[in-house]
């Protein structure tokens, strides 16, 4: 069920030190120990599976800033001009293409609301516009759709998940980093209330700062440290068809599917308003949070009961770091995708795309996508505990922006001039008072 993720080289031996250790090897973690080894920082990443293995490997794979919550716009602008240059910086091939991305409407209406986004583009000056008629059918030719227009950006993109965090890693480690895979981090250790190392599985790595890139886990890991992080999962499932000829280069998304031309030729394929939020002790743990969210997104978003609610549950909530912790228990999330939204959306995709109807499904997969109240990412140092830094919760849209979060978070921890204002993405703002919300719904 797991899509094939390209080899990554890992090191072997546990190093006693470094100035910096990463927990994660998604695409945060690896753009984070690459922007770091840049700087010549000592770092070492340790990742409980494989580098990425979880959702870093299971998106589709979108660069976009159209439609971005306006808190994130500096930050995918930076991050959209890192990947341009990326495969030179990395030498190797990541998939970037800058292909266009459209949002195609049905009605005027629609239309309408992805026009209101707009205002949030201009000033920045990005190349986002509405699209009507011939222009629209000449820009993405094979629909038989009849759409009222699109939301459209040409200089947006696409990458390839299975390659762009593994080459993202092998460039970071011939920099210097240190790269651990199936090495756990149980917990941090603290001196005078300072971190003061890591202990893993395999044994502990004494480091001025440590940075959380733990995706889905980084909640229960901050709960050990007594910490309070707001962050539920919601399952998205995907297919990968088998190649195509003649489809569109530019990645779509349309009334119930969304597709992204491949490297290989095929197109990974989804629904695209359809994901589960299954119940978990989180959902009532955080319900109040999250309210404001489940009030916008209500229509996208199923709430089922399933087995994950034992399981988390038997999960330990605070455990010793000489113990198993539960990230050795689950070294990769592989969640079973929800056939029938993979289904609707490979029907919906030929009826607006004929050229897709006889197309075989090669491969389904599914992520859990690691959501904030605002979903909007922490990309933060933790007041509390000097030296511990969080950058997580990219809810549903991290590989994009995940470059420029770790240029971001690699500026933050050297405490060098950050790239773009952390303020929108500070830990705090879900302790001091600021109600954190979504601020669009496009
Ligand atoms: C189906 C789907 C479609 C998506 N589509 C897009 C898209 O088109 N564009 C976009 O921008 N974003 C998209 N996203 C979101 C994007 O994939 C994520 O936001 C991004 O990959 C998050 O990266 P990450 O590094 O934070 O987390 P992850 O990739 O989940 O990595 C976290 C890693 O941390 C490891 N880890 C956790 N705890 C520990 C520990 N204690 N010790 C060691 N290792 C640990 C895990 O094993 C994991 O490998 C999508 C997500 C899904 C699921």
């Amino acid at each position: 069920m797991a899509p094939r993720v390209d080899p990554v080289t890992a090191d072997e031996t546990l190093p006693a030190r470094a100035d910096v250790v990463i927990v994660g090897g998604g695409i945060i973690g690896v753009s984070t120990a690459l922007f770091l080894a840049q700087k010549g920082v000592s770092t070492v990443l340790c990742e409980k599976g494989h580098i990425a293995g979880e959702q870093s490997s299971r998106n589709w794979g979108w660069v976009r800033k159209m439609g971005r919550d306006p808190r994130e716009l500096p930050l995918i602008i930076e991050s959209s001009r890192l990947w341009q240059g990326m495969n030179e910086r990395v030498e190797a091939e990541t998939g970037f293409r800058n292909t266009g991305i459209f949002y195609l409407c049905e009605s005027k209406q629609d239309l309408a609301k992805r026009e209101a986004w707009l205002a949030h583009a201009k000033p920045y000056q990005l190349d986002s516009r509405i699209v009507t008629g011939e222009e629209f059918d000449r820009l993405l030719p094979g629909s038989a759709g009849r759409w009222a227009g699109a939301l459209y950006t040409a200089s947006d993109g696409r990458a390839e998940p299975q390659r762009a965090a593994p080459a993202i890693a092998n460039a970071a480690r011939r920099l210097g980093a240190t790269i651990l895979t199936g090495c756990a981090v149980r917990g941090i250790e603290t001196s005078a209330g300072r971190t003061a190392a890591v202990v893993t599985e395999k044994g502990r790595i004494a480091c001025d700062a440590v940075v959380l890139a733990g995706g889905a886990w980084s909640s229960r890991f901050c709960r050990n440290l007594g910490l309070r992080l707001p962050q539920l999962k919601v399952l998205a499932s995907v297919m990968r068809t088998a190649p195509v000829d003649g489809g569109p280069e530019a990645a779509a998304w349309g009334p119930g599917f969304a597709f992204r031309k491949r490297l290989d030729g095929g197109y990974t394929v989804a629904h695209g308003s359809s994901n589960v939020a299954e119940i978990v002790p989180d959902s009532f743990r955080f319900f109040f949070d999250f309210l404001p969210v489940l009030r916008i997104e209500w229509k996208d978003i199923r709430l089922r009961p399933g087995r994950r609610f034992l399981d988390e549950w038997r999960m330990p909530k605070r455990w010793a770091l000489d113990e198993i912790s539960p990230f050795e228990r689950v070294r990769v999330l592989d969640p079973e995708p929800a056939a029938a939204d993979i289904d609707a959306a490979k029907a919906n995709l030929a009826r607006a795309f004929p050229l897709f109807k006889d197309v075989p499904i090669a491969e389904r997969w599914a992520g859990l996508i690691d959501a904030t109240p605002d979903a909007v990412p922490v990309i933060s140092p933790v007041e509390t505990i000097p030296g511990f830094f969080i950058a997580t919760g990219f809810s549903g849209h991290g590989f994009g922006i995940g470059p420029g979060a770790g240029r971001l978070m690699a500026d933050l921890v050297t405490g060098g001039p950050p790239v773009v204002d952390p303020a929108p993405f500070r830990f705090s703002r879900f302790t001091d008072g600021s109600r954190p919300r979504p601020t669009t719904g496009v």
